[in-house]
């Protein structure tokens, strides 16, 4: 997601405090804050490793952000199996990445890597976060609330979805975790999910308004200096 979401929650400044807050509270106790490696070393098993075939998680970086109409981003994410230095180098790329595109958050598919992890940072003070292999157990609630996406720079579109929900998954340590999230924190993570089974903020418009924001996407892409990152 987009850091725009931020800047939209902005006049609700009481209810943008009490999303940090329960970010803050929200029981990620589990999840070792990412540490950004510094290495620009190639590390060989990101080239041997058949699961990453994005050559690009060999090197220190931020990466190319793939926008919509690129296949990958329709494509459902395989699990990791092994949670090895190339996922970790990977998880750090994506971190440069999305700081770079002033993002919150960025999944493998939006870098153009088939695998299921994400990464995050609400900017709540806990640093960067890498999430391996999320699987979302209980929603509840109900929270309209207006996205943006790194893959649509431009487009912003109100998507009702569950206002918490309960996740597990791995971190880089391969432990597990276990996350309570709501309103903004779940709405992220539920946004990245979604860029694991190939599903845009798009698909969640009715017909009217997705062909809406296809017009505006086919006119923003017309003229790609208007197009961040
Ligand atoms: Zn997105």
């Amino acid at each position: 997601m987009l850091i725009d979401d931020l800047v939209l929650v902005k006049p609700q400044t009481q209810r943008h405090l009490i999303c940090l807050h329960t970010y803050r509270s929200s029981g990620i106790t589990e999840i070792q804050p990412l540490r950004l490696a510094t290495s620009k070393t190639n590390d060989a098993r990101c080239l041997q490793a058949d699961v990453m075939e994005n050559e690009v998680a060999s090197s220190a970086g931020p990466l190319a952000v793939r926008l919509m109409g690129d296949p990958v981003l329709r494509r459902h994410a395989a699990e990791v199996t092994e949670i090895n230095g190339c996922v970790a180098r990977t998880a750090t790329n994506m971190v440069l990445t999305m700081y770079q595109a002033g993002g919150i958050g960025l999944a493998a598919p939006q870098v153009g890597i088939q695998q299921r992890f994400l990464v995050y940072d609400l900017q709540g003070g806990a640093g960067p976060q890498a999430l391996i292999n999320p699987e979302v157990i209980e929603t509840d609630g109900e929270w309209a609330f207006a996205e943006a996406c790194l893959s649509m720079p431009g487009l912003s579109f109100e998507i009702v979805r569950p206002k918490q929900i309960h996740l597990v998954g791995r971190g880089l340590d391969g432990n597990e975790v276990s996350i309570e999230a709501d309103e903004l924190l779940a709405r992220l993570l539920q946004h990245e999910l979604d860029h694991l089974d190939g599903v845009l903020a798009i698909d969640h418009l009715d017909r009217e308004e997705r062909k809406a924001a296809l017009r505006t996407w086919s006119e923003l892409t017309a003229n790609p200096t208007s197009i961040r990152p």
